[in-house]
């Protein structure tokens, strides 16, 4: 037996000698020890020896044992098949559940709680009856705090078995939140979007089994990318996390509200990325209930923030699918809610639309049209077109407006109108934009090469591209490539490019203006601003929205309103093009009313470069 113990010594040392988590689960190093008593105790019958230890072995083996206990975080349990505690020790770790030392010879379930007790007794039978290691979990409520435990039981004899309990809270503590930040925002605290998905996979199944309906919302922040980029990052953050809080806000109010119709309401608002958020309304009586939610949302969001001193204001768009009309599955109800919310931004923002049919089969054609556009540029199906601007009082041509036009090689041609916002979405328009620029300035270089009289060209820049740093450098550059004079270049921009922000929009403006280029503002009349708020930023001319001139002769606001505007941005040293003159009566109140310049079919529409130099005549003969 002396190799018994010789192999045990061995054993102890091994086991004690590895680092804590290489070490194995004490239950199995008792039962590899176990294992070696058998067979060392069968090798002694068999050879018949007498097995005297000697008190020096015993106590040796004995303070072994107190070593490996005193190396390890178990608590150790020797238990009958009743739950009987025949032995307890416990290892060296501050968190046991079991303080006390009087255990012996109580039964387990007058130590701990009921529930844990019986998972005990389970866990014995078990033991006792496929003889081999046992492993189950308890939670224990102590302190007001919950605990984990581990316990790992395997049979002593046929009817007795040892336990090894060991508190597991941490570890536990460490999964749940690695399964929080797996399904949560870190940005916002809210679901995100698997976590989403699941709850919406839950509420269907739900919506399925009772026959009810179920509403999925698409919000986006409208111009949130505008803010995030002028105002910085943490404003952006903040924006984010008010904006959640809020939209949490409506949602539990409006489960409270519906809480006493229906106590199964389960909604759900989660943050998908970025600017756009989800919310499923679970269990909803009506179409006219989802809008009232919808309603409070877009009223919630629009109140302003106050971030650094600063007032922020946002609002949202927001698209809705039902459940079962617009989709069975999760995957359905988010892209019609999505294309719901891409309707609604195209709406003119800050409202709700729900889904229907040609909603999809609109974000399927505005898909190609994206990548149509992208081959666009690449197959050079983009030219310029120029309506020409012609003086009221001289009726010469004094300038041209540079109009893009894509010549599908199925479809024909695409208005501007519907492709250019398109471009500005995807950025594609400061390539496009970029293009526009070169070419006219080219048209320009290569008309005064040709001997014809110069007059100034304007271009259409969106607000993307004056957001660009490099934009005054583009214009810089195309304009020394060229050797064309400064003054025969034109920028047209609209009002809300300007006015959403002001601060940038002022210092980009200068530094194009001091390159000598000319600035108008188009569509005036359409934005929201004052002429006295614009006098600040640096336009040489203003161009009247067509709207105004289309009903001048009939409407006496409009007419009003046009007279108004001619004379105050003279008085700002402003001159005037109206915009959309189709009618010589149109041009004989223009007239009467000292507007400078008209653009419309009257005189003609955009035209190509070859058809323009008709009217242009050449420089020496005019001049
Ligand atoms: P806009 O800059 O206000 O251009 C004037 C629009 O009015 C042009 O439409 C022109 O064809 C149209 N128009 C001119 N005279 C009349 C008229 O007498 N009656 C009517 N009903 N319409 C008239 P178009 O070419 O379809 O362009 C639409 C818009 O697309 C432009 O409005 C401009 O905002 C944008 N756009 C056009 N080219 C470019 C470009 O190169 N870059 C950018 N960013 N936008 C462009
Ligand atoms: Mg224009
Ligand atoms: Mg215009």
């Amino acid at each position: 037996m002396t190799d018994y113990f010789r192999t045990l010594k061995q054993r102890i040392d091994r086991y004690l000698g590895k680092v804590d988590i290489t070490r194995p689960p004490l239950s199995d190093f008792l039962h590899v020890v176990d294992e070696d008593y058998r067979r060392f105790d069968d090798d002694r019958r068999r050879l018949d020896h007498s097995l005297t230890l000697s008190s020096e072995e015993l106590l040796q083996a004995n303070e072994e044992m107190h070593a490996i206990f005193q190396a390890i975080p178990d608590q150790f349990f020797h238990l009958d098949a009743d739950g009987r505690v025949i032995t307890y020790k416990s290892g060296q770790s501050s968190k046991h559940y079991l303080t006390t030392d009087r255990l012996l010879n109580k039964n387990i379930d007058e130590i701990v709680s009921l529930e844990v007790a019986l998972k005990f007794k389970e866990g014995i039978a078990e033991v006792l009856r496929r003889m081999s290691v046992v492993v189950f979990e308890l939670v224990v409520i102590y302190d007001k705090r919950v605990h984990y435990y581990e316990a790992r039981m395997m049979p002593v004899q046929v009817n007795e078995v040892v336990a090894l309990v060991r508190d597991i809270t941490e570890r536990k503590q460490a999964e749940e939140q690695i399964a929080y930040l797996a399904y949560h925002d870190s940005l916002t605290g809210m679901p995100n979007n698997r976590l989403f998905k699941d709850r919406l996979r839950q509420g269907l199944a739900h919506a399925q089994r009772n026959n009810i309906m179920l509403a999925v919302m698409f919000l986006d922040l409208d111009r949130f990318k505008l803010i995030n980029d002028t105002m910085g990052h943490d404003v952006g953050d903040k924006l984010l996390q008010i904006t959640a809080e809020r939209l949490s806000e409506v949602i539990r109010r409006s489960d409270a509200l519906a809480l006493n119709k229906s106590p199964i309401l389960n909604s759900s608002v989660a943050r998908l990325g970025g600017d756009e958020f989800t919310v499923m309304l679970e269990d909803v009586a009506s179409t006219r209930a989802i809008a009232r939610v919808a309603e409070r949302m877009i009223e919630a969001v629009s109140e302003p923030i106050r971030i650094n001193d600063h007032e922020v204001y946002t609002s949202t768009s927001i698209g809705i699918a039902i459940y079962p009309e617009d989709g069975e599955d999760v995957d359905k109800l988010l892209k019609h809610a999505d294309a719901a919310m891409y309707h609604a931004k195209k709406e003119g923002r800050n409202n709700f639309q729900f889904f229907n049919q040609s909603m999809n089969d609109a974000s399927v054609e505005r898909l190609a049209l994206e990548s149509a556009m992208r081959k666009a540029i690449a197959n050079q199906e983009l030219s310029l077109y120029y309506q020409p601007q012609v003086s009221v009082v001289s009726g010469q041509l004094v300038g041209m407006e540079a109009l893009i036009r894509w010549e599908h090689p199925e479809k024909g041609f695409i208005s501007p109108s519907v492709f250019i916002p398109v471009a500005e979405e995807t950025d594609m328009i400061m390539e496009i934009g970029e293009w526009v620029i070169q070419e006219a300035c080219r048209q320009a270089a290569e008309w005064r090469d040709r001997g014809f009289r110069p007059v100034r060209i304007s271009v259409n820049v969106s607000a993307k591209q004056l957001r660009d740093k490099r934009l005054p450098d583009i214009i810089a550059s195309n304009i020394f490539d060229t050797g064309l004079e400064p003054k025969y270049l034109g920028i047209e921009l609209t009002e809300s490019a300007i006015i959403i922000e002001p601060d940038m929009a002022l210092s980009r403006l200068h530094n194009i203006k001091a390159l000598g280029v000319k600035l108008s503002l188009d569509d005036f009349g359409t934005g929201y601003s004052s002429l006295s708020y614009l006098k600040r930023f640096p336009i040489d001319t203003l161009k009247i929205d067509q709207a105004f001139v289309r009903d001048i002769r009939v409407d006496q606001e409009d007419a009003a309103l046009v007279k108004a505007i001619i004379a105050m941005a003279h008085s700002l040293g402003m001159d005037v093009v109206a915009e959309g003159v189709e009618l010589a009566e149109q041009l004989e109140f223009l007239g009467a009313n000292a507007c400078d310049t008209i653009q419309g079919y009257l005189f003609s529409r955009p035209v190509p470069a070859a058809e323009i130099e008709h009217m242009l005549g050449k420089a020496h003969i005019i001049d």
